[in-house]
């Protein structure tokens, strides 16, 4: 079956679905985006993603191009086109296309609009998240708005490549403090030896993941103990558990971090019973 891309109001066919070379997503990484889980043809959490591309859109000063409303049609109608039962959408917003120079263009100039969607391996994620995932730790040497979700992301392809060249699933940045900061394309988690879930506090050093978000409402609504804070690579190192989060990953099991096992070397109990609940919490539509 051939994919289909929505580009600026058309349903193109891969091979045609095209972007201008003065698109000044190309030029500048003028742009932001949105990656959502799709399961069983729904959108997964889909108020949430969209509020945050608002924001990432406000804090740019990148018009919203489309109603919200008109949104949704167009990423269910992208998914339909696409057939996708259990996979992802990504949705991509940038300034649009102008001659270039680094200053804003005129007013008036259209953002270009992107959406695409493909299935993922479900059952082939389930044997990743039963077997549990290494992680590395990088330097966080990225800029300070990394709650904005831009398509700006080359620390973050570095940081994922220098995992993969370490035989590792994802990198987390670690800031000068020697904190761990989030993934390049995930939120860190670390439970306790007393048993306590820690994820970092949002504030501009990390992405506000929405799966993150969710994740909150579902260990609270378990009565575990929940602490946001920083922690350390070597709290890490010595922790009973680790995870990441993300739309595509959800709750993904970290069984080593920078060569040493966590807790016995295989996925925490609690990670992975938060993965098994986390779409009872999530919103699907
Ligand atoms: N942190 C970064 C840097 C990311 O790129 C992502 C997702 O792409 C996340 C965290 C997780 O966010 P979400 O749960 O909304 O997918």
């Amino acid at each position: 079956m051939s994919r289909i891309a929505y580009v600026n109001g058309r349903y193109l066919p891969w091979r045609e679905a095209a972007v201008h070379i003065e698109d000044r997503g190309y030029q500048f990484s003028d742009g932001v985006y949105e990656v959502c889980e799709v399961r069983g043809g729904r959108l997964i959490d889909e108020r949430l993603h969209l509020a945050r591309l608002e924001r990432s859109l406000s804090e740019l000063r990148i018009a919203m191009p489309m109603s919200l409303k008109a949104l949704g049609i167009v990423m269910r109608e992208v998914i339909r086109r696409n057939r996708v039962g259990d996979g992802i959408i990504y949705l991509q917003i940038t300034r649009g296309v102008a001659r270039r120079d680094h200053a804003f263009p005129a007013a008036g100039t259209m953002p270009s609009v992107v959406v695409t969607a493909r299935n993922l391996d479900l059952a082939g994620n389930e044997r990743i998240a039963a077997e549990g995932v290494a992680v590395v730790t990088v330097p966080d040497n990225r800029w300070e708005r990394v709650d904005i979700k831009s398509v700006s992301l080359l620390p973050n392809v570095l940081a994922k490549q220098a995992a993969r060249e370490a035989g590792a699933k994802e990198a987390w940045f670690v800031d000068r403090k020697g904190f761990v900061t989030e993934g390049s394309s995930t939120n860190a988690w670390i439970v306790t030896r007393e048993g306590e879930v820690v994820t970092r506090p949002v504030d501009n050093g990390i992405l506000r993941g929405i799966t993150r978000t969710v994740l909150i409402e579902v260990i609270k609504a378990q009565g575990l103990t929940f602490k946001e804070r920083a922690f350390t690579a070597e709290e890490a190192y010595g922790a009973r558990e680790a995870f990441i989060t993300s739309a595509s990953m959800i709750v993904m099991p970290v069984v080593r971090i920078d060569g040493r096992p966590i807790g016995n070397g295989a996925p925490g109990l609690l990670a992975t019973a938060l993965r098994r609940d986390f779409h009872r919490h999530a919103e699907s539509a």
